[in-house]
């Protein structure tokens, strides 16, 4: 259960990771403005400018006067959200390294014992049944 969760929230991080450097390219490309909004008297603005997203509170949008100014680079968020998808790759790589010196040196594929003159077809140490080797 807990590995099925990593393995999606590595997806959905993937995802935001991809969003992340389209933001990246774009927001070099162009600026954009991407939220406008009121809360109360106060106003945002979320933009995407010169490789930053940022977001702006104004007091009042006649005069623009910000009381808040947030400055966040694409390539930090590109990074962040990268972190688990790269920690699931090298895991997929390690495990299958494993199960490949395994599988070369004969010993269970499931808990590494060594299966060297087993002939009763489950390994003593764990209960996995082995495949008959073909010859
Ligand atoms: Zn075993």
């Amino acid at each position: 259960m807990t590995r099925r969760l990593f393995t999606i929230f590595c997806g959905l991080s993937l995802l935001l990771c991809v969003a992340s450097l389209v933001l990246w390219v774009r927001a070099w490309m162009a600026n954009d403005l991407i939220l406008k909004a009121h809360i109360g008297n106060n106003g945002y603005l979320l933009t995407l400018r010169q490789g930053r997203i940022e977001l702006t509170g104004i007091w009042d949008f006649a005069d623009s006067a910000s009381w808040l100014n947030w400055n966040i680079p694409c390539w930090l968020v590109l990074l962040l959200t990268a972190v688990l998808p790269v920690l699931l790759f090298i895991s997929v790589v390690r495990r299958r390294s494993i199960l490949s010196a395994r599988m070369k040196n004969g010993s269970c594929l499931k808990c590494g014992y060594s299966l060297t003159g087993n002939v009763s077809g489950t390994c003593p140490e764990c209960g996995m049944e082995i495949a008959a080797k073909t010859p």
